[in-house]
């Protein structure tokens, strides 16, 4: 499809410039004849005048500036100018026109083939990107969907099924129809960000009231899981895009949270320097591999396999994250320390 599209860019960058080039072809010969015609009339009206007797012969001529005394002339003989002549040239300068206009088909063609390839390659890029997302999308919806209409046909072949069970059943359709919708939600959420929207208006937010309103949120998860969290907050106002920044702060908690074991501790810290807002999620849990640190952003990825797969997720939490970052023009960046602590740092412009 891209060869495809290359193809046909080329042709129209190709039709162009050779219309013009045409043109301009065109222009230059019409003057040139326009010239040449002249000088052809000018020749006939000349040879015209010599046979019927108008001008002197350059003898006769010479002959009369001696009677009259005066010096002989010094002479420049203008040239002849022979049809045959003129003619070749006309022949010349339209295989010259052709022979450029052909230089230009295949330079331009080159180049135009080139450009097309660098025109289209950002678009290529992104429709790759919208398939793999597509891809990874119906990946992950598929597991979750096939536990769920097998655990109903099963149930529905049981003729001996009691209410009892039919309620366990229920529960747990139930528990994958709310991890189902979570994860509709951050697709909707990813294939939205970024875009301009009515929710995506910069005003002035407070990140500490965000930290505040996310510790509220979460904290009865975390008290479940017997996880105290440390608040070290100094007051940080920036602009941004208020529902994104608590989101922002929402999924680092919950992270934070969820790969911490009980009885640990999370420190989040909001501050001020350089004219930058900067919060940091500190977790005394798993921490994350050396070798999953780069990908940990990308979308599904998750790391520890092993150990992640008892945590509900996606791996889609960060990638949301690194999106709502990259909105306001921040950064974010992990350090970890695997079994020990993470800690994920959010810079943000103030402004
Ligand atoms: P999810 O948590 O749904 O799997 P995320 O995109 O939020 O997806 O995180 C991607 C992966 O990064 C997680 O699967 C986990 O392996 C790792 N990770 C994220 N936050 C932490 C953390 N605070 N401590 C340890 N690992 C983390």
């Amino acid at each position: 499809m891209f060869e495809k599209a290359r193809l046909k860019l080329t042709a129209w960058y190709l039709l162009i410039i050779m219309i013009v080039s045409l043109l301009f072809s065109g222009v230059i010969y019409y003057g040139v004849n326009q010239e040449f015609t002249r000088i052809e009339r000018i020749e006939k009206q000349r040879q015209q005048e010599e046979k019927e007797g108008m001008l002197p012969t350059l003898q006769q001529f010479q002959q009369q500036l001696q009677q009259r005394g005066s010096s002989p002339l010094r002479i420049v003989i203008r040239p002849r100018y022979d049809p045959q002549m003129i003619q070749s040239s006309r022949m010349r300068i339209i295989t010259i026109l052709g022979l450029v206009n052909l230089a230009i088909l295949l330079l331009s063609g080159l180049a135009g083939y080139f450009l097309a390839g660098r025109t289209l390659r950002p678009i290529q890029a992104m429709v790759d990107e919208q398939n793999r997302f597509i891809t990874d999308a119906s990946h992950e919806l598929r597991t979750p969907l096939t536990a769920l209409r097998s655990e109903i046909e099963v149930a529905l072949r049981n003729k001996t099924l009691t209410l009892a069970q039919a309620k366990k059943i229920l529960e747990s359709n139930l528990e994958e129809a709310v991890s189902l919708q979570s994860l509709s939600d951050n697709l909707l959420e990813l294939s939205q960000n970024g875009r301009p929207t009515n929710r995506n208006v910069f005003s002035s937010v407070s990140l500490t009231d965000c930290v505040e309103g996310a510790v509220k949120k979460l904290g009865k998860l975390a008290e479940k899981r017997q996880i105290r969290i440390r608040k070290n907050l100094q007051a940080v106002l920036l602009q941004g895009i208020p529902d994104r920044i608590c989101e922002l702060v929402i999924i680092l908690l919950d992270n934070a949270i969820k790969y911490s074991p009980p009885k640990s501790t999370i420190t989040i810290t909001t501050k001020k320097t350089d004219g930058k807002a900067i919060l940091t999620v500190s977790d005394q849990g798993i921490g994350i591999e050396k070798k999953d640190l780069p990908h940990i952003f990308d979308r599904f990825y998750r790391a520890n396999k092993s150990r992640s797969k008892d945590t509900p997720g996606y791996g889609l939490g960060l990638s949301i994250a690194k999106k709502i970052v990259h909105m306001h023009n921040g950064t974010i960046n992990v350090e970890s320390s695997l079994g020990k602590e993470t800690t994920f740092i959010v810079q943000l412009p103030i402004t």
